[in-house]
């Protein structure tokens, strides 16, 4: 492992912009020509000259100076199940992609992932969220205890802020023989493995000078009894926790749970009295009144800001699989926390909120909805506040020292007539060159210093090819990955005769 560049804990470091997107107490502003000042962890000053007494001056002119990113919906380990199902999958599943590889055939069968190099997968995913300027992530709890002390050690030694506990379920996914996809209830609803995840968190929380955060993680509202959720609210409640599940993320689930419930997915979350301000809720795009529910509105959305949860929207995987969250502007009119996810791949925060912006537009006919501002402030205010920080996501004294340099010097920006317009629609993360978390540079040049690059790619791929050429034994006919998900052009040898066609 390379060492990580520290800065001597005292020292006032001093990051001389360029562009600084600060924080006024209330909203964000930009400051040409700015800086921004750190002491240990904390900033302590921004402004324009505010460099002047600072022991250490990192050079960011012609620069972008932003908050640190909040992704508050990761799979961090995620990598081979998504990229298997692009393109492709079963009409009867709606659209969905993780039940194309997630059920087994049996109970006790081993998992689709069984095969994977988690250790390789998880610093593979903790590398890209910072090498896209994520400082903070939530991760939607990855693997069991053993697999969270490894994401943990993993997130410590990067230096990422991590917000996680392992996930817990009251149902698990199965096959039948003919391939149609069952739950199978847990005799306990969960209560077990939810204990265990509060052992962990009271174990782990406040690890690494506080950048490890517990978080009570549900994996669905679809596989939850009734009552995982109310357990689930208290144990939040006595460890000082947040809560976060998946939530009216499949058209299937919006109608087994009104089918069952006479409530929608976010009417039964509100029926057990689950939400509140320390609920993320994962996705959420299928609220009353969206076009594919054929269900009329009926305040979903206020339900959700009137008890102050928020909404993580990740809309990059969902319009992978032919779905958006319709009316971002409407969450946001509503009253709704919105903030950003990168779910499953390629955790890009810069792909997330273009997509958000965009698509929030499209879905609305309306170029002024999902502006830029409104975005930006989603990927860094609204993933604090669904985190309950106030020192997060913004540039302020005060506030943590997490801090991204955008290289505003690349051509492929152009001009600039509005930096935060165009981060969003001409930026890519391939442009994010230093990252800063609590004081400490742990991006420099682009590059993840706690790890070598070219190691974590090799160790990734050679996982995630385990897991696509043990598919067969996974799957509930016996099919390989590219019977099942066909490839985008079939494999050539070069035997075969070759003409220009015609
Ligand atoms: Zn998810």
């Amino acid at each position: 492992m390379m060492s990580q560049a520290s800065a001597p804990p005292r020292q006032r470091t001093a990051i001389r912009g360029g562009w600084v997107v600060a924080f006024d107490g209330s909203r964000h502003r930009i400051i040409s020509d700015g800086a921004v000042v750190f002491v240990g962890d904390r900033i302590v000053a921004v402004g324009v000259g505010a460099e002047a007494d600072a022991d250490t001056v990192i050079d960011a002119r012609g620069k972008l100076v932003i908050p640190g990113l909040i992704s508050t919906h990761a799979h961090i380990g995620a990598h081979p199940g998504d990229r298997l199902v692009l393109d492709v999958g079963r009409r009867e599943l709606q659209g969905s992609g993780f039940l194309h590889y997630e059920p087994r055939k049996a109970l006790h069968a081993p998992p689709f992932g069984a095969g994977e190099d988690t250790g390789a997968a998880l610093r593979f995913g903790l590398a890209t969220l910072l090498r896209s300027g994520v400082t903070t992530v939530l991760d939607m709890g990855t693997g069991d205890a053993i697999v969270g002390r490894e994401l943990v050690r993993f997130a410590g030694e990067c230096g990422i802020r991590l917000y996680y506990g392992p996930g817990v379920t009251s149902a698990h996914y199965l096959w039948s023989v003919d391939g149609r996809v069952l739950r199978s209830w847990r005799e306990d609803g969960g209560a077990g493995a939810l204990r265990d995840a509060v052992d962990f968190i009271k174990e782990h929380h406040g690890r690494y000078d506080g950048r490890v955060h517990g978080m009570v993680i549900i994996h669905e509202t679809f596989n939850a009894a009734p009552a995982l959720l109310r357990a689930a609210k208290t144990a939040a409640g006595s460890l000082g926790v947040g809560l976060s599940i998946h939530c009216a993320e499949q058209v299937f689930e919006f109608h087994e749970i009104l089918r069952t419930t006479g409530f929608t997915p976010v009417g039964y979350l509100a029926s057990v009295d689950f939400l509140g301000p320390e609920v993320v809720l994962g996705h959420c795009l299928y609220a009353d009144g969206h076009s594919r529910v054929g269900y009329p509105y009926a305040g979903d959305l206020e339900t959700i800001a009137r008890t102050g949860s928020s909404v993580a929207h990740s809309p990059v995987a969902v319009a992978r699989r032919g779905a958006m969250l319709e009316d971002l502007q409407r969450y946001v009119d509503c009253g709704v926390t919105v903030s950003i996810g990168t779910d499953s791949y390629p955790h890009d925060m810069f792909a997330e909120m273009q997509y958000a912006s965009m698509l929030g537009k499209v879905a609305t006919r309306n170029h002024e909805a999902a502006d830029a501002a409104t975005v930006f402030t989603a990927a860094t205010l609204g993933g604090a506040k669904a985190l309950r920080r106030t020192d997060l996501g913004r540039l302020c004294p005060g506030a943590k020292a997490d801090l991204v340099i955008v290289d505003f010097t690349n051509p492929r920006l152009g001009p600039v007539y509005d930096p935060v317009k165009a981060l969003l629609h001409c930026a890519t993360s391939d442009l994010v060159e230093r990252v800063i978390v609590d004081g400490i540079t742990v991006v420099d040049r682009g590059e993840v210093l706690a790890w070598d690059h070219s190691t974590l790619l090799a160790g990734v791929r050679a996982s995630s090819r385990r897991v696509w050429d043990g598919f067969r034994a996974h799957h509930w006919a016996g099919r390989t990955a590219e019977e099942e998900f066909p490839p985008s052009f079939q494999a050539w040898t070069g035997d075969d005769d070759a003409s220009c066609g015609g």
